[in-house]
């Protein structure tokens, strides 16, 4: 676990120790989020008043969280895969076992967002649908927005199936996104995010890597195909991202 403390807003970075399990999450559809464990360390280290999480479905769908948000929908009541907030101690998050959370922040708007993007949520543009409302709610702009990618799975290990060249034939620059090792190919899952950002006017030193591990090989993470390639009986679970404003 690892909390990035900017003077505006902490993004938390967890690991595995989160043991956060999908089957025992989802029904958590009530109010009390923040009162549970394993969640009550996490609400007092962040000063959390509330903390929201969608039901994730890989969609490049998202809410604004306000306080009538807040009072009506209770935490994983809502589908979709971002989130964004001008709300001061609301936290927001992802939970994630290979996706990639990423974080965006306004330094002169005052506002956080997160998404999860995996493969799917990011061909279908999660993130740039995450800042076209920043910019539409909010009035932002993509110049003053900083970013972090959280862990994630890596091209050192994520391989995919020689047809996978189609999912990114939209992409200008897809040619980049592949990489061939023997007869294996390797996609470089953060990397297309990255491009999507800065073709929208992201600076691309203000999208900052230094917590995007690869959770395939780093075993302090959950991993969704390292998980599964142990068998049907294992039991993956998530790690949480949350992004809160002070
Ligand atoms: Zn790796």
């Amino acid at each position: 676990m690892i909390i990035h403390s900017a003077p505006d807003y902490h993004i938390y970075f967890g690991d595995a120790k989160d043991r956060m399990f999908p089957d025992q999450y989802k029904n958590w559809n009530d109010f009390s989020l923040i009162s549970r464990e394993p969640i009550i360390p996490l609400a007092e280290r962040l000063s959390l008043h509330a903390l929201f999480f969608l039901k994730q479905t890989h969609s490049s769908q998202g809410y604004v969280v306000n306080q009538t948000m807040l009072k009506k929908s209770p935490p994983f009541s809502k589908e979709g895969d971002f989130l964004i907030t001008q709300e001061s101690r609301v936290g927001i998050g992802v939970m994630s076992a290979d996706c990639l959370p990423v974080i965006a922040y306004d330094k002169k708007r005052h506002v956080v967002g997160i998404a999860h993007a995996g493969w799917r949520g990011a061909v279908v543009g999660v993130v740039p649908e995450m800042v076209n409302q920043l910019k539409q709610v909010y009035a932002c702009d993509p110049k003053d927005i900083s970013v972090f990618f959280g862990p994630s799975a890596k091209r050192c290990c994520y391989k995919v199936g020689s047809n996978f060249s189609e999912q990114l034939e939209a992409y200008p620059l897809h040619d980049q996104l592949l990489q061939k090792q023997g007869d294996s190919l390797f996609f470089d899952l953060p990397l297309l995010v990255e491009q999507q950002l800065t073709l929208l006017g992201v600076a691309s030193q203000s999208i900052r890597k230094e917590y995007n591990t690869c959770t395939i090989c780093d075993t302090r993470f959950h991993s969704h195909r390292r998980g599964s390639s142990l068998g049907s009986g294992n039991r993956v679970g998530r790690q949480m991202t949350v992004v809160v404003l002070k």
